[in-house]
Parts: C-alpha cells; structure tokens; sequence
C-alpha cells in the first residue's frame, strides 16, 4: 500500500461512511460531548442573539477536521430555529455564486462555509459589506458603463469553519465576533461519544473497549467513529457478540492502527525524518516531496496531531522529530 493509499483511508471517508455519520450527528447539546467550555459560551452568545431578537453574531470555528465544527453549526441553526445553507469554499467559485445564495436566505439563517479559507479573494472581498452591513454590491456592465448597485440581503449568521486559521487575512478575521478554537478530544471524552454511536448502532460495547478506541482515535470523534465502524465490521465476520478490548486490539492491529492511533502514513513520515534527516530539523517541502504528499494535506491533517501527542515539533528550521518518537518506533535516538 502506498504512502497515499494509506493516507487517504485513513483521514477520508467514503460516502457509505459520511451516510453513517451524518446519521449518527449529535442531534442535541447533550449528545455533543466535551468542548464544554465552547459549549457554554455559545450558548451565551445564542441566549443573548434570541433575547435581543437579532442574528447571532458571525462565528468562525477552527481546528483540524472531524472535531465537531458541522457538527456545532447545526445544532446552534437547531437552537436558534432557523434554517442552515451547507457549502464551502471550494464551491464558491464567482461572486455570482455568493450572491445566489445570500439573496435567498430568510431572515436569521445561518451559512455555514466550509473550508472558508479557501474562498477566492473576490468572493471573500463581496462577502466583506454583506457581514457587515447585509448588504451586496453588484457591479452591473463592464467598462466605462458599468455601474455598482447595492442590494439588501436579510441579516443572517456566517458560520466559517477552517483547518487553516492562519491562511485567512486580518480585515476577514476582525468581521467574524465570535471566533472559537475546537481542541482534540481527551479518550474518556472520545469513549462517550463512541458508547453513544454503539448504543444507537445496537453494537454492545464496555467502557473498557471504547476507551481503547478512544485512545487510538488520535483525539478526533469521526476517527474515533470510524475506527468503531471498523470494529463492529470486525466482530460481526468473526461471529463475536459484543466488542471487548481484546477485539479492539486485534482489529485496529489489523488496520496497522498503533496504540497511539497512529497509522502507516504517521509512522511513515516519522520515520523519513529519522532515518533520512537523523531526526531533522528538516523542510516541510523537503519531506512531502519524498513522500509525495502535498504540503497542504501534510500540514492540516498529519501534523496537528503528531505535534499535539509531542512526537514532532515544529521549529523555525523545520520539523524535528521528538525523542518520545523514536522510543515509539523502536528506534535507536542518539543526541549529537
Ligand atoms: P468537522 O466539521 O469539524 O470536520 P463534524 O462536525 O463533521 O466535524 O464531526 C464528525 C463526526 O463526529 C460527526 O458524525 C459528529 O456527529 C461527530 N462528532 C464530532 N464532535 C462530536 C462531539 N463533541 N460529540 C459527539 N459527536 C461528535
């Protein structure tokens, strides 16, 4: 299996999949585990929104993927009673696109962008007087005639959600009032959600055996309820009732998922880094180049991860891998 395979089995999802998940969507506060102190200062923001009878303020979610962000932003559209438009950055190509959608929102609705810090800078320049004054200007003609109009939209809520924080600039940052920062999850927390998916896929799971789960989740629920999906496929060709630890280990041992959740692609990247640059500092581009990976994908969903767990730091003269790193992979570190 190459490095790319690998890479993308573990972090995508196939459409059977995102079915699954979407299905098994925290449909309440109470269902959505952890994040508590996030959770409760939104909660102000929409108990205040609701009070003053006023859109709630716009809000920009960031963090690696799969940590809940979507997830968030339908429950507070649930919360607030309003309805939610799902698109992304990458679908919003042209201003046009914006403008299509922004016209035919209702008053409160929220948009919800994903990957925001991929909108193009038109887009994201058209969309500068809608958060702040709800309103579009349409230039009309070309040359010499054209002319701008300025239309009213309904006041709505953007909901932007990114891996990227740092890639969006100062002025679209400064528009977003509530700007909040989703962390990974410990693996008692990632043990709850996984009992809960269990409860509602009718798998019998203990708390033992989630909390393995947990574990090798690399802090991030929809890993967490992948990995479960995996289990509960295991058990059920090898005839077995209900999951116990024992099957956890031999199934995620299987899908080459170590104790610290990490796969093929982490442990081999790490190990590019000892082996081919005794351990770094080395260049980001240096090392996707070997991996064939591109920088982007390396660096908002590898990365994250691996410098949270303290196997790699990052240093203004590149990565270096850590000493903890070498002792998980079994490899000799000599410190020069
Ligand atoms: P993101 O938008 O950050 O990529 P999602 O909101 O799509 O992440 O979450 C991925 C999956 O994980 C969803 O099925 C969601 O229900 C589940 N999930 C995420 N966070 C939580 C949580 N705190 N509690 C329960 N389930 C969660």
């Amino acid at each position: 299996m190459n490095f790319e395979d690998n890479f993308v089995s573990e972090i995508e999802i196939t459409p059977q999949e995102e079915e699954l998940f979407t299905s098994l969507r925290a449909g309440s506060w109470d269902a959505f585990f952890g994040q508590s102190d996030l959770k409760r200062s939104l909660q102000i923001g929409i108990s205040a929104a609701k009070g003053r009878k006023e859109s709630l303020d716009h809000t920009l979610f960031y963090g690696p993927p799969g940590l809940g962000k979507t997830t968030l932003s339908h429950l507070i559209a649930k919360e607030l009673g309003v309805n939610i438009k799902i698109t992304s950055g990458t679908a919003l190509s042209k201003a046009g696109d914006l403008a299509a959608i922004l016209t035919n929102l209702q008053p409160g609705d929220i948009l919800f962008v994903d990957e925001i810090h991929r909108l193009p800078k038109v887009v994201e320049e058209t969309l500068y007087p809608a958060m702040e004054d709800y309103a579009l200007d349409i230039v009309i003609g070309k040359g010499p005639s054209a002319r701008t109009i300025r239309l009213d939209l309904p006041q709505f809520t953007l909901i932007g959600a990114t891996t990227r924080y740092g890639l969006l600039t100062g002025p679209f940052r400064d528009r977003f009032g509530i700007i909040h920062r989703l962390q990974f999850y410990k693996p008692d927390a990632l043990a709850t959600i996984i009992q809960a998916a269990a409860k509602k896929l009718n798998v019998e799971i203990d708390l033992d055996s989630a909390l393995e789960i947990g574990r090798r989740s690399r802090g991030t629920p929809r890993i967490a309820l992948k990995l479960l999906k995996r289990v509960r496929d295991y058990i059920q060709v090898h005839n077995i009732a209900s999951i116990s630890s024992q099957n956890v280990s031999d199934a995620l041992n299987m899908f080459a998922i170590d104790k610290l959740g990490l796969d093929e692609s982490d442990r081999r990247f790490l190990k590019q880094i000892i082996l081919n640059h005794k351990g770094g500092p080395v260049g980001l581009s240096t090392i996707a180049a070997t991996l064939n990976e591109d920088t982007l994908t390396i660096e908002e969903v590898l990365e994250p991860y691996l410098i949270q767990t303290g196997l790699l730091k990052r240093t203004p003269k590149g990565r270096v891998v850590s000493k903890k790193a070498y002792k998980h992979l079994g490899e000799k570190f000599t410190d020069i």
